[in-house]
C-alpha cells in the first residue's frame, strides 16, 4: 500500500516519515532523498537534476519517474509512505499507473503557514555525511555544528537559503496545490494540522494513517 505524504517545503513530511518508518513499520520513499543521492555519485541524472534542484525548480517528470520505479520496487504488501512525490497532476496521473499492484491508500496532507515553512527551512541544517535533519532553533544537534548520529559537519541545503525557498514555496502553490484536489475528487485525501512540537504531529498522523486500510 501507498499513502503520499504531501505538504509544502519545509512542512515536516521528512521528520515525520522518519518517524512512521522507525516506529509503525512503514518504508520512506523519498525523491528529494533519491535526486540528492543521485548528485553526489554524479550520476546522469544527477548531472541533470542537481543545477535545477538548486534553483529550487521541479526537475522533469521523465526524470522523476526513472527515480520513482528504482525507488518504489514491487513487493505489493509493503507499506510504502511517499514523500515529495507527485509534485503535480502528471505526476499523479503516473503514480496512478505504476502503482496498479500497490495503488495509493490515501493522501495525507500537512497543512503549516507559510511564516512558519520559512522558519523551519531556514534555520534548518543536514548532515552531509548521514543526512540527519537538526534546526538550530527548535532541535539544535549538541554540539552545535556536527551531526550527534554520525559525527558529520551540519550544512545548510543549497536550496534552503532565503530566496531558493521563496522560489519553492510558489512553485509549490502553482504546481502541487492542485494534487490536493486531485486526491480529494478520488475520495483519499486527509488533512492533518502539521503545527505544534514533532511529536503532537506524530501523534496526530499515527491515528489518521492507524485507519487506512
Ligand atoms: P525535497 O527534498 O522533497 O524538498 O526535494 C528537493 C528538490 O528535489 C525539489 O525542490 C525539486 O527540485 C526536486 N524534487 C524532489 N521531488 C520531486 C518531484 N516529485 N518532482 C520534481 N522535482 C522533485
Amino acid at each position: 500500500m501507498i499513502v503520499v505524504l504531501t505538504g509544502a517545503p519545509g512542512a515536516g513530511k521528512g521528520t515525520q516519515a522518519d518517524l512512521l518508518a522507525e516506529r509503525c513499520g512503514w518504508r520512506k520513499v523519498s525523491t528529494g532523498d533519491a535526486l540528492r543521492k543521485h548528485v553526489k555519485l554524479k550520476t546522469q541524472i544527477g548531472q541533470v537534476a542537481g543545477a535545477i534542484m538548486a534553483r529550487g525548480e521541479l526537475v522533469p517528470d521523465d526524470v522523476l519517474f526513472q527515480v520513482l520505479k528504482e525507488e518504489l520496487g514491487n513487493d505489493p504488501k509493503e507499506k510504502i509512505l511517499l514523500d515529495g512525490y507527485p509534485r503535480n497532476v502528471a505526476q499523479a496521473t503516473t503514480l496512478d499507473s505504476i502503482g496498479q499492484s500497490n495503488p495509493v491508500a490515501s493522501a495525507i496532507h500537512l497543512e503549516v503557514a507559510r511564516a512558519e515553512l520559512i522558519s523551519r527551512i531556514s534555520g534548518r541544517r543536514v548532515c552531509e555525511k548521514c543526512g540527519a535533519t537538526f534546526h538550530v532553533v527548535a532541535s539544535p544537534s549538541k554540539s552545535g555544528n556536527t551531526c550527534d548520529r554520525c559525527g558529520g559537519a551540519l550544512v545548510q541545503r543549497p536550496d534552503d537559503g532565503a530566496e531558493k525557498v521563496a522560489v519553492r514555496l510558489d512553485v509549490y502553490e502553482k504546481s502541487t496545490r492542485p494534487v490536493l484536489e486531485f486526491y480529494q475528487k478520488k475520495s483519499l485525501y486527509r488533512e492533518v494540522n502539521g503545527e505544534g512540537s514533532t511529536e503532537m504531529i506524530f501523534k496526530r498522523l499515527a491515528d489518521v494513517i492507524s485507519f487506512i486500510k
